[in-house]
């Protein structure tokens, strides 16, 4: 297990291109409309970053697409003019598909100083997989997760609870697999309609039920206390608090979500020792009175 990462992070967006555009919970209108990466921008910007931060570890994020399945000469040319504005010590981190993930992609990355991927898996379950449109099977995510982790990078997982067709089974198994696995770093987020997408047609006609937000939350709250001993640094829960509410049609949104797992968490262990709640700090008493009196909404 490697030790966290304390690297500032600078984060560059990538807009999706050569993307099957399949997932049911994605609206390809939009992403197809975000405009191209400006690459001379994004070299003014690190060079900025990287010169008011000098002693300081830092890395360069790639997020916001499937990063390696980019064509090839514009990957290779995004990590050549990026990687060589860093300092010594410094990296670079993707986010991607793992369709995407092979020997030649690891050892290009890892050559202009990748150090972390992370793995847009979302489920390990083939049912749940093939039903939101993701085209892959659990069988290759598991071996893109692996081959990530034995490559010697800080392996990332973001998975998305309540997508069509999981159950309790589904998420029995994806909790099996993530122990498996072992990533480093997981991203949680609990699947919401969002306007335009296959999945708001699906939940209109009644063939899609989303998780309350009181589900989403005890799925998120299971999911941290069994990555604790194992040492999975969990870094997102729920989907950015900026998200546009007009373009939520259904489903566990809430722009507070992360402080609602840790409300959660804070109350079971108050549960399993009562000595643990007469000894609160300022701080915990406060995220016991927010968002409301008690439970989350259902
Ligand atoms: S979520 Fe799916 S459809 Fe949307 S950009 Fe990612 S891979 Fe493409």
């Amino acid at each position: 297990m490697k030790q966290p990462d304390k690297s500032l992070i600078y984060p560059l967006f990538i807009p999706m291109q050569g993307c099957p555009g399949t997932c049911v919970y994605c609206d390809q209108r939009k992403i197809s409309g975000a405009g191209t990466f400006d690459l001379e921008k994004a070299e003014g910007e690190v060079t900025a970053f990287i010169r008011r931060n000098t002693g300081t570890r830092k890395q360069v994020a790639f997020y916001g697409g499937t990063f390696t399945a980019l064509p090839l000469g514009l990957q290779e040319d995004i990590l050549l003019r990026i990687s060589r504005l860093l300092d010594e010590g410094d990296s670079l981190r993707v986010s991607t598909h793992p369709l995407y993930i092979d020997a030649d992609t690891l050892s290009r990355l890892w050559r202009y100083r990748v150090r972390v991927i992370e793995l847009g898996i979302q489920d390990f379950c083939d049912e749940v997989l093939k039903a939101s449109g993701r085209n892959y099977q659990a069988e290759l995510a598991y071996a893109a997760a692996v081959a990530v982790r034995e490559a010697g990078f800080t392996m990332g997982v973001q998975l998305m609870p309540g997508l069509p067709q999981s159950s309790a089974a589904s998420l029995q198994k994806n909790q099996r697999m993530l122990l498996e696995t072992k990533p480093d770093l997981l991203r949680l987020y609990p699947t919401v309609v969002i306007k335009g997408t296959k999945l708001a047609r699906l939940y209109e006609r009644g063939d899609y039920l989303p998780l309350s937000l009181r589900e989403a939350v005890m799925i998120c709250a299971d999911y941290a206390e069994l990555c604790a001993p194992s040492s999975i640094r969990i870094i997102k829960y729920g989907l950015p608090s900026n998200l546009d509410m007009a373009e939520v049609v259904a489903g566990p949104y809430h722009p507070a979500f992360g402080e609602l797992v840790k409300q959660e968490l804070l109350r079971r262990e108050i549960k399993r020792d009562p000595k643990r709640g007469e000894h609160l700090y300022p701080k915990e008493i406060q995220l016991l009175k927010a968002h409301g009196s008690g439970e989350p909404d259902q």
